[in-house]
């Protein structure tokens, strides 16, 4: 998985993206996409990964382009 996107005006890598949302270091990342969804802070553009923090948990993460909103779902 080496695709990379602009968030908040800096290239960052599908791994970089996913521990933005979890807030520290992940396994691996799943998937990359962008979300059918806007940032509910500003409007702008949201990606959605798929990235495993440990290898028991599959978490859904969505990260706006724009600002610091993100979210995680886990279960
Ligand atoms: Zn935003």
């Amino acid at each position: 998985m080496s695709e990379n996107r602009v968030v908040q005006g800096r290239m960052v890598t599908a791994e970089k993206l996913a521990e933005l949302v979890e807030g520290d270091s992940v396994m691996e990342v799943d998937s990359i996409e962008e979300a059918d969804r806007e940032c509910p802070d500003c409007g702008g553009n949201v990606l959605k990964v798929t990235y495993m923090p440990s290898v028991t948990e599959l978490v859904t993460g969505w990260k706006c382009q724009d600002c610091d909103w993100s979210e995680a779902d886990r279960d």
